[in-house]
């Protein structure tokens, strides 16, 4: 992998990927232990972990908890300290359920995180083509700015739904500035302004634009899609539908592809997730475990390099998946996740107006 718009880390073999990924691990331990305040103390000496294989190495790094994390002296003490300067943007969940969870980041890790989204959007980028693009996300939340910059990325124009408008005006929104893509989450939030909301709203108003004749593709982020409701979507004659799951900590971690909604696939991008049992064991193809994210890649003069925002590095998202790392017949050999469940924070992401981010 040169730069984080090569995609060689989605179709090599597992062994060139693990190894790749390794060093990126190494490399972001070492400059955790020397200079991120959080981690000084809490991680091993450089020397237990530098030959450690890939998988080892899920096992001798201690995992960070959201607990851990809100009790730190200061969400400020996850970076370090010549990197403070440096932080653009600041992102949290809504916190009522506890402490909110900071996350920042420099613009480098920011673009670092845009640039492998893109990777999982080849379809919408082949042809140059117009993408007008409805973000139904909270604009005040990491998903609704991150999408918008995702699709600006490749020639898209974002069109946010209005701040406290009705999903009758947002319908008209829609149709006034010709939307052809919806970036929308699946089911109700006490937000409200979802995809069922819209139809809904559809045909109230006796409209007919939701469908394929207008619509290209519809992107969301939710482990609530269902097999009923991505039926209910290919019905709609709608050709292209994305998922993507991550959370605010880490941004996304895994993207489906178009041979299953319901999958999706991890990404190897600024954030690498491993699933894992309570052992730090690899969970195998067919079980569930918990999923573990690091932010390991951002990138400088289309280089790879460490990241240099908030540190959350073997961090225990709070989610059990099933896994299945059987190549795919898209052609990536990354590892799918599916059957997301939630046994943490969920309560802090639904406040948030998003199920998942
Ligand atoms: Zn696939």
């Amino acid at each position: 992998m040169k730069n984080l718009l090569d995609n060689s880390l989605e179709s090599c073999t597992t062994k060139e990927r693990e190894n790749f990924i390794s060093k990126r691990i190494k490399q972001q331990f070492d400059y955790n232990k020397n200079k991120t305040p959080f981690h000084t103390n809490r991680l091993p000496e450089y020397g237990k972990i530098a030959n450690l294989s890939y998988e080892d190495l899920f096992k001798a790094i201690p995992y960070m908890t959201k607990s851990e994390v809100r009790n730190a002296e200061s969400p400020m003490s996850l970076v370090a300290n010549d990197d403070i300067a440096n932080l653009r943007y600041s992102y949290s969940s809504s916190g009522t359920t506890g402490k909110p969870a900071y996350s920042f980041f420099s613009e480098q890790d920011n673009d670092a995180s845009i640039i492998s989204l893109t990777r999982t959007i080849p379809e919408l980028q082949s042809n140059k083509q117009e993408l007008t693009v409805y973000n139904g996300y909270n604009q005040a939340h990491i998903s609704g700015p991150l999408f918008n910059s995702m699709f600006r990325h490749i020639g898209g124009l974002p069109v946010p739904r209005r701040f406290g408008i009705s999903d009758e005006v947002a319908y008209e929104q829609i149709t006034e500035t010709k939307c052809n893509i919806l970036t929308i989450p699946w089911t109700s939030t006490n937000k409200g302004g979802s995809l069922e909301d819209l139809l809904s709203t559809e045909a109230k108003l006796g409209g007919n634009y939701i469908n394929g004749d207008n619509i290209k593709a519809i992107y969301c982020s939710s482990i609530e899609l269902s097999e009923d409701l991505a039926e209910e979507i290919q019905d709609l004659d709608i050709p292209l539908i994305y998922n993507s799951y991550g959370t605010t900590e880490v941004s996304i971690v895994a993207v489906s592809c178009q041979s299953n909604p319901l999958s999706m696939h991890l990404l190897p991008g600024m954030t690498w997730a491993e699933v894992v049992d309570a052992q730090g064991n690899l969970t195998p193809s067919g079980e569930v475990g918990r999923v573990i994210a690091s932010r390991i890649m951002s990138q400088r003069n289309d280089e790879i390099t460490t990241c240099n925002s908030s540190q959350y590095f073997f961090y225990e998202i709070g989610d059990e998946v099933l896994v299945d790392r059987s190549p795919c017949q898209c052609g990536r050999t990354t590892p799918r996740i599916s059957q997301i469940r939630r046994f943490s924070g969920i309560n802090d992401n639904i406040e948030g107006g998003c199920q998942t981010l």
